[in-house]
């Protein structure tokens, strides 16, 4: 149902609603322990030796992406508050840099996990596109700056591992706000909306 009136709001969904199985397949690759607090880069595969490189992301092709990913602390009840109140589109970039002809399936494990965690949710407002800056809406939260930079009016960056360093002064400089959790987030919302 849409109700008239209703704000649309962008959500995305690696690292807003739940976090990526990267590292974990890192991990299991190189035998490893890495922690997302040990990384402040986004790019967390520079850390497998280059000339293993491709033997990664055939590894961490091979798996269902989603099926070691677990919802962000908040973010189902938040996301059932914000779905009840706003038009809610999932903004989300399933693209492999380099694998584009393989990425098919992060598509599709992404796809089930969102329907199979967020049953709520309509599956036709799910927008899968690297390219987010053309998408006009009210609201968008996301956890990367370069996505935020479209035409939408209400800017939200979602901290994250790999933006923890940017500036509240740059954040301003790009009309954006941040918040830390879902809580903030539904807080912000209520106050500015309702
Ligand atoms: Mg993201």
């Amino acid at each position: 149902m849409v109700i008239v009136g209703m704000k649309k709001i962008l959500i995305d969904v690696d690292e807003v609603i739940c976090n990526t199985t990267f590292l974990y397949y890192i991990n299991e690759f190189l035998n490893s322990n890495y922690k997302l607090d040990d990384f402040s880069n986004y790019y967390l595969d520079e850390i497998v030796p280059e000339d293993r490189r491709e033997e990664f992301y055939d590894f961490y092709m091979s798996h269902d992406v989603y099926e070691k990913s677990e919802l962000i602390d908040g973010a189902y009840d938040g996301l059932k508050w914000i779905n009840d109140n706003f038009e809610v589109y999932l903004l989300s970039s399933c693209i492999m840099f380099n694998r584009e002809k393989e990425s098919g399936k992060l598509f599709a494990d992404k796809y089930n996990f969102i329907i199979n965690k967020l049953p709520f949710l309509n599956p036709e407002r799910i927008i899968f596109s690297n390219v987010k800056n053309m998408i006009v809406s009210d609201i968008q939260v996301d956890d990367r700056l370069k996505h935020l930079l479209g035409p939408v009016k209400d800017k939200i960056l979602f901290t994250a591992y790999h933006n923890k360093n940017i500036s509240n002064e740059e954040l301003s400089k790009n009309g954006i706000r941040r918040v830390n959790s879902w809580d903030e987030l539904v807080n912000y919302l209520k106050e500015m909306y309702f």
